[in-house]
């Protein structure tokens, strides 16, 4: 088998940025996208552009997808002939849609791996990259090299569903993280402050939980809620405040409001004087 051959389907910023990565090592790169046009600088540095989608997928036994999501799969592929590919979906979605994607591709033949990317189109191919990936040991095994030339991977197991977990898990963290500093910043500028001015200690908080995160695993994993650094009222009066500077800017209070609320019934529920990490247990509540 040829291994230096890959097919990747779906040439957005994403999917162009891993057809150029195969390029540069030197692979027989065929590309496929529903749309004309995004393959032009891929086609004038040697890859092959695929009349249809059924010849991008029987050109090469590894076939990369990155489209939208996970379900755009099923339209792209269509009735192509999958027997004996590979298919390395790195599109994002939820774990159970990749579940169903693997059940798909397997009744037609194909083998499947899930793919979740953790860095944008320009850390394709960067040292420090990585990617989640999980399948069928084996095949990831055997395509290891290609799906490394992309971004280091990390193998999460069998299950395809577990590749997309670890990224929506991720995900929590990072798009919290983001509204959180687009909130302050929109506090900021309604004081007279820009995102530059609040940069340098926006840094220093986000540098911080590391250690937030490290010093609460441990305990969070014991269910040991005793710690009193931290307890649940002092941080919902801090939530509290937080909310009420944002009122008094003038700024939308919506998730800040959701959240002080969230914190509100940990105190009402009489967790005052223990660990925040009480709250873990209300949104394990919620989801049940
Ligand atoms: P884009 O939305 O720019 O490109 C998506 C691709 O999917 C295009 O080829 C598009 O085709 C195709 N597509 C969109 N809708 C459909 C549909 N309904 N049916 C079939 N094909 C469709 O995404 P990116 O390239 O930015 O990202 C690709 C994947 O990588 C996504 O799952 C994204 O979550 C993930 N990712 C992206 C990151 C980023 O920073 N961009 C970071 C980490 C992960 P067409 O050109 O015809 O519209």
């Amino acid at each position: 088998m040829n291994t230096t051959k890959v097919t990747v389907v779906g040439l957005g910023p994403m999917g162009r940025a891993m057809a150029a990565a195969y390029l540069d090592a030197g692979y027989e790169v065929t590309v496929w996208n529903r749309s004309a046009g995004k393959d032009t600088e891929l086609v004038a540095r040697g890859a092959h552009r695929a009349a249809d989608v059924a010849e991008a997928v029987t050109a090469s036994p590894l076939v990369v997808l990155s489209l939208i999501d996970v379900e755009a799969m099923y339209g792209t592929l269509g009735e192509a002939d999958l027997t004996g590919r590979v298919l390395a979906n790195l599109s994002s979605d939820l774990p159970d849609k990749a579940r169903a994607a693997a059940r798909w591709a397997e009744e037609r033949g194909a083998a499947y791996l899930t793919g979740g990317v953790n860095v944008p189109p320009a850390g394709i191919g960067q040292e420090g990259s990585s990617i989640f990936v999980s399948g069928p040991r084996e095949v990831y095994e055997e395509h290891r090299p290609a799906l490394d030339l992309l971004a280091a991977t990390d193998y999460r197991g069998a299950d395809p569903g577990y590749a997309q977990l670890y990224y929506q898990l991720n995900m929590i963290l990072f798009w919290t993280a983001y509204t959180g500093w687009y909130q302050a910043v929109a506090v900021a500028r309604a004081n007279g402050l820009t995102a530059s001015d609040i940069l340098p200690y926006a840094g220093y908080t986000a540098d911080t939980m590391r250690g937030f995160y490290t010093e609460s695993a441990a305990l969070v994993d014991a269910d040991d809620h005793s710690g009193v650094d931290q307890r649940l009222a002092m941080c919902a009066a801090s939530v509290e405040h937080v909310l009420h500077t944002a009122a008094d800017s003038g700024v939308d209070t919506s998730i800040l409001a959701a959240h002080a609320e969230l914190y509100r019934r940990g105190v009402e529920a009489g967790y005052g004087a223990e660990s925040s990490s009480r709250l873990i247990g209300l949104l394990a509540a919620e989801a049940a």
